[in-house]
């Protein structure tokens, strides 16, 4: 039923639908464990033959409720919170890969994914390739291997604010046998929902404008179920051979188009932790209520911003998809009609110091490690987020050394721009 529902509904309503006499609100189920009358009872659910809750570590009725919610908004079968973005990350790829394994992934994504690819995953024995996403599909394709598992990219990257060409990205990933997973942070599915372009995965970090307000650092993964793991078995053992910490269970046999969520939850967050917490999930799920509220107004206010910035003499570039001429102006047309978020990038004329004195005038927005919550906030990525970066890496990472991230947060615009106006006066 939810899935004919609009997104505004399903931002409100979908996840938790009470029955007689239950909480109208989604509850906090503030509890580790989960009572049963027999032994045997809770047996089945160890052994997954029945579904239902023994242990918050992998699953809690609070975290699936918002789940489900997140699901259907991006229009997927099945969806997992988990305790941060860089956790999303992290097991959306270690669900399908191991060491041996190897992963080509846009080099304009998020720091942290930078660094968990980069760095991290090579110590478990995975490699990365990382790949200029504006690339021809030639050349991107070059960068597979037969051991590839999966292509990743960001719909929006974070702090570069490029647009992802998602349905290139698909076809280079089909072409090769090979899962989509796409970070959807920034867009948010009131923007883009990348499955409908051919993304087999999404993730997202929910710190952000899910849960919208800066309270809750959290994450989630939502299969979209159309990925055929079973047309290539060889390559996914771990989904579909059988499992040995769960006496011979395969996953694609026993669970069909929800293998993938099924296994992330039943042994990575099983063995590895990583879980959400409850009252997190009942953060976001509030934040959830009104993102399609707040999701307009992040880009109107943007616009604006991003319009002033670029008549201002003062200031030397702005990346901002909804601004005509900006590099990915089409590709915003094309995947984000109705906006792409509040989140712009820019420098002033001056370099490196003054964007870093600009800042320091700012008095409305907050200079924050945070982006994409209903404050203004603003970040050097060069000296903040992106530090370990050697500038190679932060030209790959579309990091500009002068780069300043603006987060346009959702209060009157005029107020925003007077202040971006003070301190650039002085
Ligand atoms: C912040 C962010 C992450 C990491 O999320 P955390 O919740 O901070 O762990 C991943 N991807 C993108 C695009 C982000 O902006």
């Amino acid at each position: 039923m939810e899935k004919k529902l609009h997104r505004g509904t399903l931002c409100v309503q979908a996840g938790w639908t009470p029955k007689k006499g239950e909480p109208r609100v989604l509850p906090i189920y503030q509890s580790t464990t989960f009572k049963y009358e027999t032994s045997e009872q809770m047996a089945r659910l160890f052994d997954l033959e029945e579904s239902g809750y023994f242990y918050t570590r992998l699953q809690n009725p609070t975290n699936d409720a918002v789940a489900a919610k997140i699901a259907a908004l991006e229009g997927g079968v099945a969806g997992m919170l988990t305790s941060s973005g860089q956790a999303a990350s992290f097991y959306s790829v270690f669900n399908i890969c191991s060491a041996g394994d190897h992963v080509v992934s846009a080099s304009t994504i998020y720091g942290g994914t930078y660094n968990l690819f980069g760095v991290t995953l090579p110590k478990l024995g995975i490699e990365v390739t990382f790949v200029d996403q504006d690339a021809s599909e030639e050349e991107i394709a070059r960068a597979f291997r037969p051991n590839t598992k999966a292509l990743f990219g960001e719909t929006i990257s974070n702090p570069g604010v490029a647009v992802l060409d998602i349905e290139k990205f698909a076809r280079i990933a089909h072409g090769h046998g090979v899962p989509l997973i796409v970070d959807n942070t920034f867009a948010t599915p009131i923007n883009c929902r990348p499955i409908e372009w051919g993304a087999d995965i999404v993730t997202h970090s929910t710190t952000k404008y899910m849960d919208g307000h800066a309270t809750s650092v959290g994450g989630a993964i939502v299969d979209s179920g159309n990925f055929d793991w079973e047309a290539h078995a060889d390559k996914y053992p771990g989904l579909t051979r059988p499992d040995a910490s769960y006496h011979g269970l395969t996953y694609t046999k026993n669970f069909g188009k929800l293998a993938y969520i099924t296994k992330a939850t039943a042994q990575l967050m099983r063995d590895l932790g990583s879980i959400q917490s409850p009252q997190n999930a009942f953060l976001l799920n509030l934040g959830l209520e009104t993102l399609h509220l707040r999701m307009p107004r992040h880009c109107a206010n943007a616009q604006k911003v991003a319009e002033y910035l670029k008549g201002n003499g003062q200031v030397a570039w702005v990346n901002y998809c909804g601004l005509k001429g900006d590099k990915y102006y089409d590709l915003g047309q094309k995947y984000l009609p109705n906006g792409s978020c509040g989140v712009l990038s820019f420098g002033l004329k001056g370099g490196r110091d003054v964007s870093i004195r600009f800042m320091d005038n700012l008095k409305l927005a907050a200079i924050v490690t945070h982006v994409a919550d209903a404050r203004t906030s603003v970040l050097h990525p060069a000296s903040h987020t992106h530090r370990q970066l050697t500038d190679e890496q932060l030209i790959e990472a579309g990091v500009a050394p002068d780069l300043i991230r603006f987060s346009v947060g959702i209060e009157d615009a005029e107020d925003i721009i007077a202040d971006i106006e003070q301190a650039l006066s002085k």
